[in-house]
């Protein structure tokens, strides 16, 4: 089964979107997703322990925009 091509582009669009507003995110110290700054714990491995740091946030979000999916980009926006 392979990935839709829009979830990709979904993935750069969001990186992007993270990239022009990092403090608005956090880094999970746990599997390195990046989840809301409000997020309590991480939704992909509940984790609690985050990395708020504008420059981690936007290195890790063009970081998996452009590996291969492992690790969830804000599963939480809504
Ligand atoms: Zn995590």
């Amino acid at each position: 089964m392979s990935a839709p091509e829009e979830s990709k582009d979904t993935r750069l669009k969001q990186a992007e979107k993270i990239a022009s507003h990092p403090e608005q995110y956090k880094v999970c110290e746990g599997c390195g997703s990046i989840v809301v700054a409000r997020a309590v714990t991480c939704p992909s491995c509940h984790g609690y322990l985050f990395d708020a740091t504008p420059e981690r946030v936007v290195s890790q979000a063009r970081e998996l925009a452009l590996r291969a999916p492992h690790s969830v980009l804000s599963a939480d926006l809504s």
